[in-house]
């Protein structure tokens, strides 16, 4: 008989990780009353482990690079189980500075990549052009991070879900409120019985700081979101491709990137604050001057949507991953690199659930490096 998971949160890292319990043998039972919902929704989907390497996080490169490299081979085993599509490409990204002082943020950047051994190569802005017609000659500095794809975090949710039903997971449309050894309780009022051999993964994004019943005293998941505005826009026929790869970079040090899709639309991040969840109208301001400084053709899109989105944020960076008790792993906090991580996450939920040895060690993850009391039910 197959083991049991009962994964909580269909967001890419609940759904990733229901994916790779399949593989793995297991039956699947997906709890989400609203999946796609949260931070995935919203997302970029850059798979950026160069690019997004950020000063003095020695502990997410590791993580951030296996993950990447697990990718490749993620999407083609979800291709398997779903004709949807993924949105995956890996033309690889131009990373930009915008005026003089973004080109010496750039310069630094560069510097930090090359000491933590990670490929970037400066271009002048004439190649660059050369590869990317679209850009604007105004930029004074750039360099090529092949290796950093992308793809559409909407579609690929999609494509997981699509898969891991259409291989026997069970999926109940409803909200989790507490997790015992014996049961997963349900707002409702209703019990998922957990099975002694069965494991449970909480992946519920920021809604799993809500979820008590496994700890003791105070919750030991320090959660908080992290906003983000993004704008997507439809370049007309005529104009298309704006780009081919993703443009990132600063413009007058303010972050900014801009994401070409396979259906014609280009995709503009993202703030990074913490105060309101709705779409801030200076912050949409910000993006939209700042794309077309960068790839003037933006200036011709069609609007389409501003959305703000929570990002999942611990007070390190690092995401929640480990087990907690027998049985029950949790995989969640993944802030800004979520897309990214999603792979290596999925992957060590399984590795921890059946006892493997991990190829890339997830120590620094443990869930409960900020309690203040680790006692556990
Ligand atoms: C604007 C923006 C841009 C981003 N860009 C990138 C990027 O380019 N690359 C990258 O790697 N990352 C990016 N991220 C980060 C990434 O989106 C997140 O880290 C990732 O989506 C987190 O996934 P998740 O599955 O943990 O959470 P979520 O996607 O938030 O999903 C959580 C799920 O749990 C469900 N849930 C919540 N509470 C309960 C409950 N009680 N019971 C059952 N289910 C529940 C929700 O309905 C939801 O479906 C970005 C985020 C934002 C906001």
């Amino acid at each position: 008989m197959s083991q049991h998971a009962v994964v909580i949160g269909g967001g890419i890292i609940g759904l990733a990780t229901c994916f790779e319990f399949q593989e793995a043998g297991f039956e699947v039972t997906l709890i989400d009353p609203d999946p796609i919902s949260g931070a995935t929704h919203h997302a970029g989907g850059m798979l950026a482990p160069t690019a997004e390497v950020q000063y003095q996080q020695h502990e997410l490169v590791p993580l951030m690079r296996e993950s990447a490299q697990l990718y490749p081979d993620l999407i083609r085993r979800v291709g398997q189980h779903t004709d949807l599509p993924t949105g995956y490409r890996t033309e690889g990204t131009l990373l930009i500075g915008a005026d003089r002082a973004d080109g010496q943020h750039l310069t630094e950047l560069i510097d930090y990549v090359k000491a933590a051994d990670l490929d970037i190569e400066p271009l002048t802005t004439r190649h660059a052009r050369q590869l990317e017609p679209g850009l604007s000659p105004r930029i004074v500095k750039v360099a090529a991070i092949d290796g950093d794809h992308q793809l559409d975090p909407r579609l690929f949710a999609r494509a997981l879900y699509d898969a891991v039903l259409s291989r026997g997971a069970q999926h109940i449309r409803e909200a989790v409120e507490t997790i015992t050894p014996q049961a997963v309780g349900l707002t409702s009022g209703k019990r998922v019985a957990v099975e002694s051999t069965g494991v449970v993964v909480l992946a519920a994004g920021l809604g799993a700081a809500k979820i008590t019943g496994w700890f003791d005293g105070e919750h030991p998941l320090q959660l908080r979101p992290v906003y983000g505005d993004i704008v997507r826009v439809r370049v007309p026929e005529a104009l298309q491709p704006l780009t081919n790869r993703v443009i990132r970079g600063f413009v007058e040090d303010r972050p900014i990137y801009v994401i070409p899709r396979d259906d014609g639309t280009v995709t503009i991040g993202a703030t990074s604050r913490e105060d309101s969840p709705h779409p801030r109208t200076s912050a949409i301001h910000d993006l939209l001057r700042d794309a077309i400084r960068v790839v003037p053709g933006i200036e011709e899109t069609e609007f389409l949507e501003a959305t703000c989105g929570a990002r999942p944020g611990t007070p390190d960076d690092l995401p929640y991953l480990g087990v907690v008790r027998e049985g029950l792993i949790i995989s969640t906090g993944y802030f800004r690199h979520g897309i990214l991580l999603a792979a290596l996450g999925a992957k060590s939920a399984v590795e921890l659930a059946t006892g493997q040895e991990a190829s890339t060690s997830v120590a620094a993850c443990n869930p409960f490096r900020h309690a203040a009391s680790t006692i556990n039910v």
